[in-house]
């Protein structure tokens, strides 16, 4: 590759205090990588932006390492091969790794995934194909363990995660009720998903609508937000109802405890009067299964059970405000940037 061709990434310049802003990330030129033995040089396409990325952004210990400073920005891509040290790739396969936010990566082969682009929009390895679907399928199934009839609400309904959770559960007999966070997204989760309610946890009647939407209590609530929101739905569960807890993204960006009681001795109570299972997961806990997810979920949508949307923005140095949006609920359904054609 000609030397005059350079590496346009976003690295972590600083780390942010509450919301990321503009100034914690920024745009640098470098060499394009050359790949060593067993390695793979892509050229990023799509970059997927997702919530995970903000707990990378601190310096705290979590399931998973932190993002360096000056680090290049953590990311799934779907790019296109140019070069392969490796007889397993070719030069033009699509793939789907954790190339980061930037134009071009190397990595080694075992860390790639061929993408079939017949199947599937390429796209769709960046949310239903890719991490989001492989979570909501085995978050739901092993976890909440809908059964026929019951009722399943799923918070950030419209979104990567929570759309196909819906959608799963109306696939195995429950009634599904999303939460979203505007009247639009509520009727396209109605109108466009197939789920039997949505309620807007924006509104003013946010706790009525919700009790109306659910007359018969919630058996399973997949949690992706937390705060108000599950204030709202705890008094909602029934006896026995399961929780998977995948995710907190009203907290992502908190800086310290929100002032008032402490509610933990109420949340105790509930768990033990009413026999609550809560079970916080991380995708790869469920990895044996990952190949039977994307085959189940690939089928559905070949079958017109399963539908998902993409918020696709242009331009690699959109990234970080497109990401900002993200943690404030502007996107709608999963965000993705394409990075190049
Ligand atoms: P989404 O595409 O759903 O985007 C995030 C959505 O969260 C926003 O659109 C917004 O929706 C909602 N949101 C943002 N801020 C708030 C807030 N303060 N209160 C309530 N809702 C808010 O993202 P994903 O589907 O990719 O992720 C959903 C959740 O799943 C996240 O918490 C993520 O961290 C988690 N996750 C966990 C994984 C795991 O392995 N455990 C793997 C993948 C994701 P709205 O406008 O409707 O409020």
């Amino acid at each position: 590759m000609s030397n005059k061709i350079k590496n346009r990434k976003i690295v972590l310049a600083k780390r942010p205090v509450g919301k990321p802003k503009t100034e914690n990330f920024r745009l640098e030129e470098d060499s394009v990588p050359v790949p060593k033995e067993g390695e793979v040089l892509c050229k990023t396409i799509y970059l997927s932006l997702d919530p995970y990325m903000r707990g990378r952004m601190n310096d705290s210990k979590s399931y998973t390492a932190p993002v360096k400073i000056n680090e290049v920005m953590t990311g799934g891509t779907v790019g296109q091969v140019l070069e392969s040290r490796n007889p397993i790739f070719q030069e033009g396969d699509i793939v789907y790794g954790y190339g980061g936010w930037q134009e071009f990566w190397s990595l080694k082969a075992n860390d790639l995934r061929k993408i079939d682009s017949e199947l599937a929009p390429i796209t769709t390895a960046t949310g239903v194909l890719g991490m989001p679907g492989v979570t909501a399928y085995t978050g739901l199934l092993n976890i909440g363990k809908p059964q026929t009839g019951e009722t399943i609400v799923v918070s950030a309904a419209s979104g990567a995660v929570g759309s196909v959770v819906g959608q799963i559960a109306r696939i195995k007999g429950a009634r599904a009720v999303g939460i979203a966070g505007s009247p639009e997204k509520c009727k396209f989760v109605k109108e466009e998903l197939g789920f039997d309610g949505c309620v807007n946890h924006k509104g003013p009647d946010f706790p009525e609508a919700l009790k109306n939407a659910c007359p018969k209590g919630i058996d399973v609530y997949f949690e992706n937000v937390s705060g108000k929101v599950f204030e709202t739905v705890l008094p909602m569960l029934n006896d026995f109802a399961r929780i998977p807890v995948c995710g907190l993204i009203a907290l992502y960006n908190a800086t310290e405890l929100p002032p008032g009681p402490n509610l933990t001795p109420l949340l105790m109570r509930d768990i033990l009067v009413k026999r609550l299972t809560f079970r916080g997961f991380i995708v790869w806990d469920f990895a044996a299964q990952e190949k039977e997810a994307l085959t189940e979920l690939a089928k559905w949508i070949s079958e017109g059970k399963l539908h998902y949307h993409e918020d696709i923005i242009a331009g690699l140095e959109n990234a970080p405000e497109a990401f900002m949006g993200l943690l404030e609920g502007k996107n709608f359904g999963k965000l993705v940037i394409q990075v190049s054609s």
